[in-house]
């Protein structure tokens, strides 16, 4: 490990310089694929055919338990008839709906919810990429959507991540992830999830990093920090984010949280506070990073939240988000809605001159 370390320290900037041109050459292929369909009209007409109107003359509960439900399975990239399969087993669904029923409005569900999602007319707008198996994307969405209300964003949520391509994500000011690298496309009868495969491609995290390289904000939520592998030491993503996961605590871990710099715009009018949550111990990897929270547990202290810039693009990551509880407190509703407007900032004058 140390001798790995040393070897990417003393190559670094060499490989910045690749690296930023690469990431810069790619990001003007990007834009320019974006700009030859400005409206988004590709985007827009896979959104709604005609399948979906079934779900949507649901009533409201039952389409918000069917939206989560599928959003689950999707998450860890199963098909259609896995997500069938194991959403007939939870014996939960509303009883009103029989067996056939219940699959045909999966299917619609399922066909929504793999396509792009419906993209906000509103800027600054934000793409947020969230759930996986540990992490029910039903617990994330209500809390981050209450944040982005406050800080003025719209939010589209994506939980199918083969839609992580450039010409989804360019279409947004913000991207926000919380979820890791981890698929389960093949549990088994016996219960077990069977066996995860890492999904995000070298294109991917060509995608984000020019995104982000290119002014795109990226806030980075729990165990984003694993989105590529677990302990991973180099990758372009690691370069994007500046640090990797390198483990964590128990579900309901009693902790303190410090805050470390509560001069920066993230951390305005937050203080010290106390929380119950999944105590994660990222690795920062590069020195430009402003550490603005630590967490304390005993005599222990680990990374707990920071903020640095790529290319023209912020970033800032937040350990916090494995408890719905934690993601809806005062305090993190806070920090989530500084965190989005700080990330923002160098879109806000570009998103206020285009037509919305
Ligand atoms: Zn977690």
């Amino acid at each position: 490990m140390g001798s790995r370390f040393s070897t990417r320290k003393s190559r670094q900037s060499g490989l910045c310089w690749g690296t930023a041109l690469r990431v810069a050459a790619i990001a003007l292929v990007l834009v320019g694929w974006v700009l030859a369909d400005p409206t988004g009209t590709a985007v827009a007409e896979a959104l709604n055919p005609p399948a979906f109107s079934t779900i949507d003359v649901l009533p409201e509960g039952e389409r918000t338990w069917l939206r989560d439900a599928v959003a689950y399975q999707i998450s860890m990239g199963r098909s259609l008839d896995m997500a069938v399969r194991e959403i007939k087993a939870l014996k939960s669904f509303p009883e009103q709906w029989s067996e056939p029923q219940l699959a045909a409005l999966v299917g619609a569900m399922y066909q929504r919810l793999t396509a792009p999602p419906q993209r906000p007319s509103r800027r600054p707008r934000a793409l947020a990429l969230i759930g996986d198996r540990y992490h029910d994307p039903a617990y994330i969405r209500p809390p981050l959507e209450e944040a982005m209300e406050k800080a003025g964003v719209a939010v589209a949520f994506l939980y199918d991540v083969r839609q992580l391509v450039p010409q989804v994500v360019f279409q947004y000011d913000l991207l926000v992830i919380l979820r890791d690298g981890m698929l389960w496309p093949d549990p088994q009868p016996n219960g077990s999830f069977g066996k995860p495969v890492f999904w995000l491609t070298e294109e991917q995290e060509m995608t984000v990093a020019s995104f982000v390289w290119a002014g795109g904000g990226f806030l980075a939520l729990h165990n984003a920090t694993a989105l590529k592998a677990l302990n991973e030491t180099e990758s372009l993503y690691l370069r994007v984010l500046g640090a990797s996961y390198a483990g964590h605590g128990p579900a309901q871990e009693g902790y303190y949280v410090r805050v470390l710099n509560g001069s920066h715009p993230v951390t305005a009018g937050v203080h010290d506070y106390f929380v119950e949550d999944e105590r994660h111990w990222p690795r920062l990897y590069v020195s430009d990073a402003l550490v603005l929270l630590e967490s304390a547990s005993g005599e222990e202290t680990s990374l707990h939240g920071f903020v640095r810039t790529f290319g023209l693009g912020r970033v800032c990551y937040l350990a916090n988000g494995h408890n719905r509880r934690v993601l809806e407190s005062d305090v993190m509703q806070r920090i989530l809605r500084n965190a989005a407007r700080w990330c923002l900032e160098p879109r806000l004058d570009v998103v206020e001159n285009l037509e919305r």
